[in-house]
């Protein structure tokens, strides 16, 4: 008789070993909408840092927010289930994601990244406050590689690859549509490569190398999948755009030469 461990969901249990990635990928087929994979996903627990790290921050608060309650879970991502569009970021913010439960919202990167993604027509209002101010975004979706608020904003590598998971299960949903991706930064550019192997696209060798404004077409590598655009550019994090090494110019630029590429314009 298997023990309780072995009935529970995988997302419930404490991360195992990549060995196991075929039984994981077979419990992920059953997300077959990305309603369904939003709901399977804010009750994955299998990060034991992580869970322990957005509850903490949910119960602590910071000052500024202390009346509001936090989310405290996983943040899934946020847009339309048929975007030909994604934006790939790091991972939710201490105390903008995870407080507000939506991807970039609440935070600085969110004030850049929507301003420049409301210029380029990719949402329907330049601010993103709070999950219920009214942002939609225009057939775009951002997602990112780990669902849940890392301490100093670095998830480790055993995280980050325990999080494929549902990356890899979002890009399978979203095939049918995806035509371009926008990533924020190197760090989201290493995590999504092998994950877009995964998902039926073709890497080429050597790998393409992130830098602000790099794009490479991948070809598909399996039957239902399209040529898809894959974009660079710096992460709308302070510390880029505080030191000018990021403008708001520079990321409108490259978000409308993505949204060309996947047809949205
Ligand atoms: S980071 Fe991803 S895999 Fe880890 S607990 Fe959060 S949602 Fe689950």
């Amino acid at each position: 008789m298997p023990g309780p461990r072995h009935r529970q969901p995988w997302h419930l249990r404490s991360p195992r070993r990549r060995t196991d990635v075929p039984v994981v990928r077979l419990n992920l087929l059953v997300c077959r909408t990305i309603a369904q994979l939003n709901a399977e996903l804010t009750a994955c627990r299998a990060c034991p840092r992580l869970v322990a790290w957005r509850e903490r921050v949910a119960h602590e608060k910071r000052a500024a927010f202390s009346d509001e309650n936090y989310w405290g879970k996983p943040v899934p991502g946020f847009g339309p289930a048929d975007a030909k569009l994604l934006v790939v970021g790091l991972a939710p913010a201490a105390h903008g994601g995870n407080r507000t439960g939506r991807m970039f919202t609440g935070d600085r990167s969110a004030d850049v990244l929507i301003a420049c993604m409301h210029a380029a027509g990719l949402a329907n209002q330049a601010t993103s406050l709070s999950a219920d101010d009214g942002l939609r975004l225009l057939g775009t979706r951002m997602t990112a590689p780990v669902h849940c608020a890392p301490p100093d904003n670095k998830p480790t590598p055993a995280e980050r690859d325990t999080c494929r998971r549902w990356l890899d299960a979002e890009l399978d949903l979203l095939a049918p549509t995806v035509r371009a991706i926008v990533v924020l930064g190197g760090w989201g550019w290493q995590a999504l490569l092998p994950a877009l192997a995964e998902s039926g696209w073709e890497i080429p060798k050597p790998r393409p190398k992130f830098g602000h404004g790099a794009h490479v077409e991948l070809a598909p590598a399996r039957p239902g999948r399209s040529a898809l655009h894959l974009f660079g550019t710096y992460h709308p994090s302070q510390q880029n755009t505080f030191t000018g090494r990021l403008s708001p110019a520079m990321l409108e630029r490259v978000l409308t030469d993505a949204a060309h590429a996947a047809g949205l314009r």
